[in-house]
Formats: structure tokens, C-alpha cells, sequence
């Protein structure tokens, strides 16, 4: 690092590794690629020279341009990979770990095989990306050390444990740990930690035991120089016994290097001017082109074309956390209002099945597609009058924040991320202009209903609804805010480590 101010100047020059075992474009299922993909990228003005480690799934080294070897890595868990180097199409420079053992699977995902389970190595697949972007941390590989490592949760994690016990771990880099989601914890039997080049030392409560398992989470938990969480009200909750899943009283102990930063979104890529996914463009001053959106959205998932309705978007994945078992009793309430809905998602079969029965039960007004689709999910947000969000828990969340880009008023939970990020509908904040959405707790179908019910009314007030649309348009979602608060506090913990 050339220098540290406080003083937000973009002359300072740090240099971070980003470790990640998602980015977009290259491979996404869920939130954490869009902030790996994007946050360095809007970093870069600010001073901030980052490089991305991520495994090269199948496809990821061929959406790379320009690419080089940069370090062959023999032994590697079971076989032999290396590391690569190259960079998006938007400049994002990225180090793959190319390692065919562990990552070349023609079918299945990321994390879990082709029947829907986890991959029964995960422990070695995310154990070496993990290892690597330790050794590159050291300065080992690559040519290149970072001044900081950023690591993205459990699969990333076990690096801050390769570095506390690297013999020359005096000379590695700061290290921060985001926790996007801490339901995810990278659990492993005792016995993997041979395999994993662990020291027995790790098997201790104060190390990375957890109920008798290892935990990737954990050691970075326990190792790493800060933590962060991906907004101000889930760095709250997850001190709590109620929300902390387990974790809450080895946070609470780091409670004061625990800081909650509000993810952004990539404006370019969801911009409704210039979206080329959309029927029409449209923006705030151009608002009535919209309605084309909507009504193209109807015709495409056969819904009936009715402008004089809601239309409730939902995008994703189909999972209890987001609370869809509650929307699916809330549905009657919902379909009594005489409004839409159009459900984009994949994931639990019970869901998936509700959710297409409700569909089959309502043709015409609840609408279901079943899969994982980056264009209708743009057409969705676009399409939509309001998106809904419904989540038990949301460390950030994204869509609601598309939402509000999109003039798509989002409807959520008081938690996390939606908690912090929409200006809820209260008769205050009508008054002074402010509301951009409907936020409702606790996460029942009641309170869900109620919040369906007042949307509706909400909406059938034409120009309320249009200012608040326009508002919800003006908002600060994109990663400007995001980056310069990570700016300053990778600056805050390379200062504190280098003492
Ligand atoms: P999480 O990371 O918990 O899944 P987020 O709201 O943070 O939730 O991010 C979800 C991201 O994945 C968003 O970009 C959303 O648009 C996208 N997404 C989720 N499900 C789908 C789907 N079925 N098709 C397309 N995009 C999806």
C-alpha cells in the first residue's frame, strides 16, 4: 500500500484479493456474484487495485479474455491444477484456479451435484481455492501480494486459517471476512482435516471446532484481522441468539470489528433506459413506457393483460429463508385483491410445486416459471408494479434494490437489508414524501396479506403511486456509497495491522 488517509483521497493505493467461489458474469447463484463481480470494479477509482481468485468451473475460462498461466500447482488435493489469469469483459482482472479434479464437473452446480446434494468434496474444492488464495496472499504465487484479502464466505474462509498458521504468518497480509449469508457455515466431519493440511491445533473450540465438526466459517471468524456482514441491521441481528445461528457468542466477542456496509447494485447492467433485455425502455421522466413492459410481461408468461391490476414480481430462490412458505398461505388474500403475480424461481420442491399449482388453480393471474433465468428476471423487474421480498431473514437482499431502480415498488420484511434499504409506506413518511415500499413484520401470512392488501390500495392512487415510483428511482442503490465505505475500512484494518 503506497499510502493511508482517512481523508477519502483517491490517491491512496491498495491492493486486495478478492476470494470468492462466485462472480458475475462468469458463474452466479445468488447475491454474492454480483457484489464479487462489482464492488471491485467500483473500487478501482477510489484507489483500490483488486484482483479476483474464483475456481474456473466449467465455461469460466473461456468467458475470460486474454488469458495466461501464471503458476502450475502440483499436489493440490488429490491432483494437479493452476492458477490462470485474465479479465472480463468489463476489465475485472481475475485469477482462476484451474484444477480439473475438483472443478471440471459437466453437470450440476458450484456446490452441489447433479442430484441436488452437495458435492461430497466440497471440503477439498473449497479447501484448495481457499489454500491458494493463501499461498497468493503470502506472495507465494502469481508475483503479486495483496495488502489485504478479502474473503466471501465459508468457501473462501478457511484461508485466514492457512494464514494463521503459515510459519511466516507475521508477514501476511490484513484480512477481512464478509459474511453474505451466515446460514451457510461450511461444515465438515473431524476426520477431513488431515486431508485439508490442517494442523490438530484447529480442533478446539477456540480454533474451528463446532459441535465436533470443523467449520470453515468459523476460522475465519476467529482469524481474521475484521469482519463484515452486507448491511447495518443483519450486523445487529446476528449478535442475537435468535439470529445468530449458533454463531452469536463468538460475534458478540468480536462485536466491535463487526461492521455492516449495504451492498450496491450494478447500475449499468440493471438500468431500465438501457436494459436490452426489456420490451421498451423507460426511466422516471419516461414512466409511461413502462406499462409496456407490463403489458409484454403478461403476454409472455400468459398472464391476462390488465393495466388496471398490481402486478407482484418475485425472483428467487425458492427456499424457506425467503419466506415463500408464507406467501403461499398468504396467496388466497392475495388473488382476493384481484392483482398479479409472477413467480421466477428454482429450489425447494415443495415450493416449486406450490407455486405451480397455484398457478395451474389461478390461470390467468398467478403466473410460474420454474428455472433459473438472468433475461426474465430483468423483464420481471420491469414488468412489475412491485416486487415482493417475503424473507425469514436477509443478510442484504438485491431484488428489492432492482426494485427500486425499476419503479417497482418492493414489498418486504422488516429485516436485514430490506429493513435498511426501504422507506416503508407508514402514514409519516406519506406525509413527508418519502415512502418508496411496504415493509411488514413479523414474517406470517397475516402481516404478508395486510402488506398485499395495502400495495393494492396503495397502487389504485395513481399519483401517489407514480411519485413514490419516481423516488424509489432517485435512491441510492447503486455501489458509489458501498464502495467508498469499503474503501475506508480496508484502509482502517491495513493501518491496524501494520501497527
Ligand atoms: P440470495 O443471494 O440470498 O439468493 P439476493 O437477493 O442477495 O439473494 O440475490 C439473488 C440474486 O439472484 C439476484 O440477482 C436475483 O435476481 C438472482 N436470482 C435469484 N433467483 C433467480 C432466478 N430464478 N433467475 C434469475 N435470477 C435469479
Amino acid at each position: 500500500m503506497s499510502s493511508v488517509g482517512g481523508d477519502g483521497l483517491p490517491s491512496v493505493h491498495v491492493k486486495v484479493l478478492f476470494v470468492t467461489p462466485e462472480c458475475y458474469p462468469l458463474v452466479k447463484t445468488g447475491g454474492l456474484a454480483d457484489v464479487a463481480g462489482a464492488l471491485p470494479l467500483a473500487l478501482a477509482p477510489l484507489g483500490v487495485e483488486s484482483r479476483v481468485l474464483l475456481p474456473a468451473y466449467p465455461g469460466v475460462r473461456a468467458k475470460l479474455e486474454g488469458v495466461a498461466r501464471v503458476a502450475a500447482l502440483p499436489g493440490l488435493f488429490g491432483g494437479a491444477g493452476e492458477l490462470v489469469e485474465g479479465t472480463t469483459a468489463d476489465g475485472l482482472r481475475v485469477l482462476l484456479l484451474d484444477a480439473p479434479h475438483l472443478f471440471h464437473r459437466e453437470q450440476g452446480g458450484p456446490y452441489l451435484g447433479p442430484d441436488g446434494t452437495d458435492w461430497p468434496d466440497n471440503h477439498l474444492r473449497f479447501g484448495a481455492l481457499s489454500w491458494v488464495g493463501a499461498q497468493i496472499s503470502m506472495g507465494r504465487v502469481g508475483g503479486w501480494q495483496p495488502d489485504l484479502v478479502h474473503l466471501h464466505d465459508w468457501q473462501a474462509a478457511l484461508t485466514a486459517a492457512y494464514l494463521h498458521f503459515d510459519k511466516e504468518s507475521a508477514d501476511a497480509p490484513a484480512s477481512l471476512l464478509t459474511i453474505h449469508n451466515l446460514a451457510f457455515q461450511g461444515l465438515f466431519p473431524a476426520t477431513t482435516r488431515k486431508a485439508l493440511k490442517l494442523p490438530a491445533e484447529v480442533l478446539h473450540v477456540d480454533g474451528m471446532e463446532y459441535w465436533d465438526q470443523l467449520s470453515f466459517l468459523k476460522a475465519g471468524v476467529q482469524w481474521c484481522d475484521h469482519l463484515s456482514t452486507v448491511s447495518p441491521t443483519y450486523a445487529r441481528e446476528i449478535l442475537t441468539p435468535e439470529e445468530g445461528m449458533g454463531f452469536d457468542g463468538l460475534l458478540r466477542a468480536r462485536a466491535h470489528e463487526l461492521t455492516g456496509i449495504v451492498n450496491g447494485i450494478d447500475l449499468d447492467v440493471w438500468d431500465p433506459e438501457t436494459d436490452p433485455h426489456l420490451a421498451a425502455p423507460y426511466s422516471s421522466r419516461r414512466l409511461a413506457a413502462k406499462s409496456k413492459n407490463t403489458a409484454a410481461l403478461q403476454r409472455e408468461l400468459g398472464l391476462d393483460v390488465r393495466a388496471d391490476v398490481p402486478l407482484f414480481g418475485l425472483v428467487s430462490r425458492l427456499t424457506e429463508q425467503k419466506g415463500l412458505d408464507v406467501l403461499l398461505d398468504a396467496l388466497p388474500r392475495l388473488v382476493a385483491t384481484g392483482a398479479q403475480l409472477a413467480v421466477l424461481g428454482t429450489g425447494a420442491a415443495f415450493l416449486e410445486d406450490g407455486f405451480r399449482a397455484a398457478a395451474a388453480a389461478h390461470p390467468g393471474q398467478i403466473a410460474t416459471v420454474i428455472g433459473f433465468d438472468e433475461a426474465l428476471s430483468h423483464r420481471i423487474q420491469a414488468g412489475a408494479h412491485t416486487v415482493l421480498v417475503p424473507s425469514r431473514f436477509e443478510p442484504c437482499g438485491l431484488t428489492q434494490l432492482y426494485g427500486l431502480r425499476y419503479g417497482s415498488l418492493p414489498v418486504v420484511s422488516r429485516v436485514g437489508g430490506l429493513a435498511d434499504t426501504v422507506i416503508d409506506a407508514n402514514t409519516a413518511a406519506l406525509r413527508s414524501g418519502v415512502a418508496t415500499g411496504v415493509q411488514f413484520s413479523p414474517v406470517q401470512p397475516d402481516p404478508l396479506a395486510v402488506a398485499i392488501e395495502r400495495t393494492v390500495e396503495w397502487f389504485a392512487d395513481r399519483p401517489a403511486w407514480q411519485r413514490a415510483q419516481r423516488r424509489a428511482m432517485a435512491s441510492d442503490v447503486g455501489w458509489g456509497t458501498a464502495a467508498e465505505q469499503d474503501r475506508s475500512l480496508y484502509a482502517k484494518v491495513v493501518e491496524h495491522r501494520l501497527g
